[in-house]
């Protein structure tokens, strides 16, 4: 590991104070109903408290609920031209480009995500998805229908109206936008509830959002934890549609809590246990590099993680010596410092799971290759792991660990890999590397899973929908798909006074 000491040293610091904690309810920052309530949100770098940020809870969603009703009621956001709102989706996109490296900084803060991944890819696509969406804005429309009769029939595609969403702490500013910016085109007013590990950027983006002229009511941004105030959401009477993503457990939650209120429909997007499958003709070396960053971009805190890696039985041995070698080529430490690969887990909670998970794979009987334990003293930091011959029926081939943990497994046939690959509850992502195109054809038909990468991995595009198959998740983000998401349909029927023209 080769800055193996430098988590010891002095975390660096971002130049700037943290100066938004507050809820936004209403196009105002203020404190929580519960006599200004804080919560901490804490540095997973040194394990000390960043900023004490306001506790939403169920008051303060009921507050954020009303504003956005109201806003949705009475205020020009629905009633303005889809150009108008357009417009200002645009200028949103822009504050947050000219905020690019603050927004960053404060997620790599909140997280612990390599700052120069949050600075040179996820904000800038935060700013794209923006930009898509405010191009959706004035295009999004109904049909004129043929009917049998002498009638008139047409769509309306109206906005759903205040829209409830739970975003988590692995990608907190692209999150946000995938919540935000389709449900804003549609011209919804929105009740967001961030993740308690990560709340700061959203409340900044919240600031940009009102600078943009963003009407007051139309985004309310609330902080804090997820059975108070996430569960005040999923079970308001008066929000309209809920959006969530998260772990499987929680999406089940929801569902039951919108079931139990006033049916709102509910979209889902939620854990995996991704198949990462490298066929006998293969390039090792560059296997070895896809896989790697598979599993382990962003800490192996990503929902569609490959998480388990087939590797041919032809080209096994030779896999496991070189993922071996780069796992521990991998450089760990301060994720602010240029060239470092990996920061910390971003809680006690998450680093304590993920150690839970390496000592279960040891007494599974699953042979540890490399790593398998906390990396320097301080910090949620864990030492890139890597498990071989894992077997399918071991837990960790089975779960979700959502860390720094590679299970890599053998395998003969495409039809026994298909098969041990869709042998999962989940099926949010699969990757297939091959040279061969029928191989890919075959496999990329024949997994059940929401996105399949041919020799790639983790590309995101604003235009390409994402979401599960299974337990993975229901509906899908990004793209035009979402926008079913926020929209309702309606028919309205006329009759024709004079059919004949
Ligand atoms: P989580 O599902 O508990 O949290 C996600 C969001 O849901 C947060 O905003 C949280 O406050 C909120 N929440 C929690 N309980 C809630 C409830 N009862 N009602 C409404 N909202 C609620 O996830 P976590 O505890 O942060 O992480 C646990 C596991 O979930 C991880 O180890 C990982 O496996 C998985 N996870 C998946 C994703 C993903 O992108 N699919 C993201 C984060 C975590």
């Amino acid at each position: 590991y080769a800055v193996a000491a430098e988590v010891d040293e002095e975390p660096i610091k971002p130049p700037f104070d943290i100066t938004y904690t507050k809820l936004l309810i209403n196009g105002e920052f203020v404190d929580s109903a519960s006599g200004r309530k804080t919560f901490p949100t804490v540095d997973p770098r040194t394990e000390e408290v960043i900023a004490n940020v306001a506790e939403g809870d169920v008051e303060d969603i009921d507050r954020a609920v009303k504003a956005a009703r109201k806003a949705f009621d009475e205020g020009p956001w629905p009633r303005m031209s889809s150009y108008e709102r357009s417009k200002i989706i645009h200028r949103f996109a822009d504050l947050i480009e000219k905020n690019n490296d603050e927004l960053a900084a404060l997620d790599t803060l909140d997280s612990g995500k390599i700052y120069d991944q949050a600075r040179l890819i996820e904000i800038p696509l935060v700013t794209r998805l923006f930009r898509y969406y405010g191009g959706w804005a004035d295009k999004i429309h109904g049909m004129t229908l043929p009917v049998d009769g002498p009638y008139q029939a047409y769509t309306l595609h109206e906005p759903i109206g205040v829209v409830g969403q739970i975003i988590p702490w692995n990608f907190p500013m692209v999150m946000f936008s995938w919540k935000v910016a389709p449900a804003l085109a549609c011209g919804n007013t929105i009740v967001l509830k961030t993740a308690e590990q990560t709340p700061l950027s959203s409340i900044l983006a919240g600031k940009l959002a009102l600078e943009a002229g963003l009407p007051p009511g139309v985004l309310n941004i609330v902080s804090g934890y997820g059975p108070t105030a996430g569960a005040a959401v999923s079970k308001h009477m008066d929000v309209d549609k809920v959006a969530f993503t998260g772990s499987t457990e929680v999406g089940k939650i929801i569902m039951q809590s919108a079931a139990q209120s006033n049916l709102k429909p509910v979209t889902l997007e939620l854990g995996g246990k991704s198949p990462f499958i490298i066929c006998e003709d293969a390039d090792v070396d560059q296997a070895v590099e896809l896989s790697h960053f598979a599993l382990f971009f962003n800490q192996g805190q990503c929902c569609c993680a490959g998480s388990r890696t087939f590797v041919h039985e032809s080209i096994y041995d030779e896999y496991l010596e070189k993922a071996k070698d780069r796992a521990l080529k991998r450089i760990v430490g301060d994720p602010f410092k240029s060239g470092v690969e990996q920061g910390p887990q971003v809680d006690e909670v998450q680093f304590n799971k993920v150690l839970g998970y390496i000592d279960a794979g040891q007494q599974e009987g699953a042979r540890l290759l490399t790593g398998g334990a906390r990396f320097g003293r301080k910090g949620y930091y864990i030492k890139p792991t890597i498990f071989a011959d894992v077997q399918d029926a071991m837990s960790i081939a089975k779960d979700e660990i959502f860390g720094p943990v590679q299970s890599v497994t053998k395998f003969r046939t495409l039809e026994e890999v298909v098969k041990r690959a869709n042998n999962t509850d989940y099926g949010l992502a699969a990757g297939v590397f091959t040279k061969s195109l029928d191989t890919a054809n075959t496999l990329s038909r024949a997994l059940r899973v929401g996105t399949v990468w041919i020799n790639c991995y983790d590309i995101f595009d604003a235009s390409v929908p994402f979401g599960g198959y299974k337990m993975s998740g229901v509906g899908r983000e990004k793209g035009e798909h979402v926008l079913k998401n926020y929209l309702q349909v309606k028919a309205v029927m006329t009759p024709l006074v004079n059919p004949a023209w």
